[in-house]
């Protein structure tokens, strides 16, 4: 078994994880089966009392879905990770299990519409309290503390503004404050940017999303930076029970492998369509890390080591703009999610946020011209040919 330590981290995406197994074989084996035989009453024993390492039961742990923790643990030089069913199992498992009744926490206003949900809807019967605001901003982040505030929860660049919050700085006010740091990853992976690096405690991705890559399954995945911070999750997902299944760890292991020329491919081709995009008539204005037009644009470079796959752009035209260009894209696919193989497209003031109201549209940066777009692998220059024929019939 290879020592992983000191490869880099294309050679850690394929031998990481340090799985070995008795016939040799050169991939994880799916370990299928919902419990584990013990050899005898007193190795039963020793294995529930924490005493001996082994597996019990899958919920509890299970060896193909740690072979991918120890991987994804490595890559965002974390202590630990836990995966789970999907993101939102990750997001919601990390507030049952840091966030107590009377505590508050802080998050970015553009968060992923569900975990605010979680948050806003669910953890507010348990006596959890929140306040939303722009992170991109620190002064707002210092002005929202209060003496029960616990946590700080961003993402980064935030959706759909592209906003991006800056990882160091955060730390450096929890620290002051006594704040455990949770940033959500799921926009960069861990081969743009290591939050835990830069002062976070908690890291989390929807699998689904980079990580896996190939629009096949949903996951999730929590990377904590010390131990107590991982037996403090794990011990929640076990009882709340969002735990990832083997079959779905196996197929997040194999798309896992070309996380890095994905993300180099998609990333060479986000450039030129965004400076596509900003050159078309119809586009009024492109929010990508990597054109200097970003407002964060030097942030952006120095706490990631690219600017990414995903652009959001503005129409000129609106509405009717928007509900053009979805119904005359030919290969982009008309869906949500983001970070796979495939370019996904989407609008949401006439798709996802068809039924929201105005104002809270306009509080989520949401407007009607509003385009996300999501870069995948094909050739670029029949994505911005797709892009350039729909633009045309606007
Ligand atoms: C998709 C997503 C989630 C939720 O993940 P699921 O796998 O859909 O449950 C959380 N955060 C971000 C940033 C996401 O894009």
């Amino acid at each position: 078994m290879t020592d992983t330590k000191n490869l880099g981290f294309n050679s850690k995406l394929i031998h990481g994880g340090g799985h070995h197994d008795e016939y040799g074989a050169a991939t994880v084996p799916i370990y299928q089966t919902s419990t584990f035989r013990f050899d005898s009453a007193e190795d039963g024993a020793a294995c529930f009392a924490g005493e001996k390492d082994g597996y019990v039961y899958t919920r509890i742990g299970n060896p193909t879905v740690s072979a991918l923790e120890r991987q994804v643990a490595e890559l965002e030089h974390g202590y630990g990770a836990v995966a789970f069913a999907s993101g939102m199992g990750a997001v919601s498992t990390v507030y049952m299990a840091y966030l107590n009744a009377g505590d508050h926490m802080i998050s970015s206003d553009a968060v992923y519409g569900a975990s605010r949900t979680m948050m806003e809807g669910h953890m507010s019967r348990f006596g959890v309290q929140s306040t939303y605001v722009k992170t991109e901003k620190l002064e707002n982040i210092k002005a929202a503390i209060r003496p029960n505030t616990k946590m700080l929860y961003i993402e980064t660049p935030a959706n759909p503004t592209m906003g991006i919050t800056d990882i160091e700085a955060c730390a450096k006010i929890a620290k002051e404050h006594n704040l455990l740091l949770v940033v959500d990853n799921t926009f960069c992976s861990p081969y743009l940017q290591n939050p835990l690096d830069l002062g976070a405690d908690v890291v989390l991705h929807s699998v689904t999303k980079f990580i896996n890559g190939h629009a096949d399954i949903v996951g999730g995945i929590v990377i904590t930076k010390t131990q107590e911070l991982y037996k403090q999750l794990h011990v929640m997902m076990l009882n709340l029970g969002g735990n990832m299944d083997p079959h779905q760890a196996y197929m997040v292991i194999r798309g896992l492998k070309t996380l890095g020329i994905r993300i180099d491919r998609a990333q060479e081709s986000a450039m030129k369509v965004a400076e596509f995009l900003e050159s078309h008539p119809q586009v009024a204005s492109v929010a990508y890390p990597g054109l200097k037009s970003h407002p964060q644009y030097e942030l952006a470079k120095k706490q990631m080591r690219g600017p990414g796959t995903m652009i959001s752009f503005e129409l000129k035209g609106g509405l009717e703009a928007g509900r053009k260009l979805m119904n005359n894209v030919k290969m982009c696919i008309l869906a949500v999610s983001l970070g796979g193989v495939e370019t996904l497209i989407q609008h949401p003031a006439s798709m996802t946020h068809s039924k929201v109201s105005a104002t809270a549209k306009a509080a989520a940066g949401i407007t009607d011209g509003l385009v996300r777009f999501s870069v995948g692998i094909e050739n670029v220059e029949d994505i911005i040919a797709d892009l350039k024929q729909a633009l045309d019939k606007i």
